[in-house]
């Protein structure tokens, strides 16, 4: 446990660790660097560091609500392929239907590297964004998600939970000897009543899930092994589970890749040696040589997490009013 840890948090943590297992989530944070480690928990006993009722969908739906309660507009399913340009400024997009839309300014929450270098042809980069996309992580945390639906509420079980297996195990590329376990006890909108989700979560290396996935037949009965591995792992900890197990759901970044457009189902991660740069004054926020051009979300701050894209998103709109002469406010209803 680093000493940079918050005396109380480090008190509370000290206390409720057990023979059982440590109260840990998927991120280490015993593995994490000093700063990363003191700053996630410090959060906690303030409730500054949370979890959004209902989870990332209903945290976008109320912003969806917002918008259109302001009089936006939203249009899904509509890909965007091409960001149109005229003399350096943005002056609309171009969708995969083949329909063009003109506007004052353009925004990009979409992944970094489509947005950079296939909407924008990597017309406007410099060296910094080049050497950033050119190394990307081949390993990723979080990038194997199990989880399963049970039958049964799990009342008294904690939250987030690391356990030790009796004996490491094999799974995708990497040997695992614990669990990182996530019961959804305490969010009664992801299950029926007298339900949770549990889930856990590993690391593994793109390129790999990339080669295995070359094959569709072996990809799916690989994640159908990890599905049947995992659940036998979990009865360790939580006896007869598995017969209480009725749904399962297997993902990996490829899955992610699919959903979502993000580049080698990555999330976006800090420069190297950025530091508290990236923080502060995010990485691609706009990008050199483009007028009216923004972007938004985990890839313009090089920061993951919903409350840095919501947050991203606001520092889009304060810029817009800047550039505009006009005061920034928010409004709560
Ligand atoms: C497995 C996993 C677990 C995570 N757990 C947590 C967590 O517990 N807490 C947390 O805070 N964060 C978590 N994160 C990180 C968090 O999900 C991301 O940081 C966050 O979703 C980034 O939001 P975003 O809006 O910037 O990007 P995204 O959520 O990636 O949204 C980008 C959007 O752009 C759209 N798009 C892409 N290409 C195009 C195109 N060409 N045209 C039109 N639209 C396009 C996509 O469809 C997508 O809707 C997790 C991430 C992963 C992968």
């Amino acid at each position: 446990m680093p000493d940079a840890l918050p005396g109380l948090w480090q008190k509370k943590v000290q206390e409720s660790v057990s023979e059982e297992g440590i109260p840990d989530g998927p991120v280490r944070l015993s593995e994490y660097p000093d700063d990363g480690a003191s700053q996630l928990p410090c959060g906690f006993p303030q409730s500054h560091t949370g979890w959004p009722k209902g989870g990332s969908l209903a945290f976008a739906r109320a912003l969806e609500s917002r918008y259109r309660s302001l009089g936006g507009q939203i249009e899904y399913n509509s890909r965007v392929s091409k960001i149109l340009v005229e003399d350096d400024r943005a002056v609309g997009v171009l969708l995969a239907d083949g329909s063009e839309h003109r506007a004052d300014a353009v925004i990009s929450a979409a992944d970094g590297h489509t947005t950079i270098f296939d909407m924008l042809f990597g017309a406007y980069t410099d060296d910094r964004i080049r050497s950033y996309y050119k190394s990307p992580p081949d390993h990723s945390e979080m990038s194997l998600q199990v989880s399963y639906g049970v039958a049964g509420d799990m009342t008294g079980e904690p939250h987030s939970l690391t356990y030790f297996l009796k004996s490491p195990v094999r799974l995708m590329d990497r040997e695992v000897d614990r669990l990182n376990v996530e019961v959804f006890n305490f969010d009664p909108t992801l299950a029926p009543p007298g339900k949770t989700v549990v889930k856990v979560m590993f690391g593994s290396r793109y390129s790999y899930r990339r080669e295995f996935a070359q094959d569709r037949r072996r990809y799916e009965d690989e994640k159908a092994r990890i599905a049947g591995s995992v659940i036998g792992l979990l009865e360790e900890r939580f006896a007869g589970i598995s017969a209480q197990v009725e749904m399962t759901d297997v993902a990996t970044s490829l899955t992610t890749e699919r959903y979502t457009g993000n580049w080698q189902g990555l999330q976006a991660w800090m420069p190297p040696g950025a530091g508290l740069t990236a923080m502060t004054q995010g990485f691609t926020r706009t990008l050199p040589g483009l007028r009216n051009f923004h972007m938004a979300g985990h890839w313009a701050e090089a920061m993951v997490g919903l409350s840095t894209a919501a947050i991203s998103g606001r520092k889009a709109i304060e810029r817009m009013c800047e550039e505009d002469g006009k005061k920034f406010r928010t409004v709560l209803d």
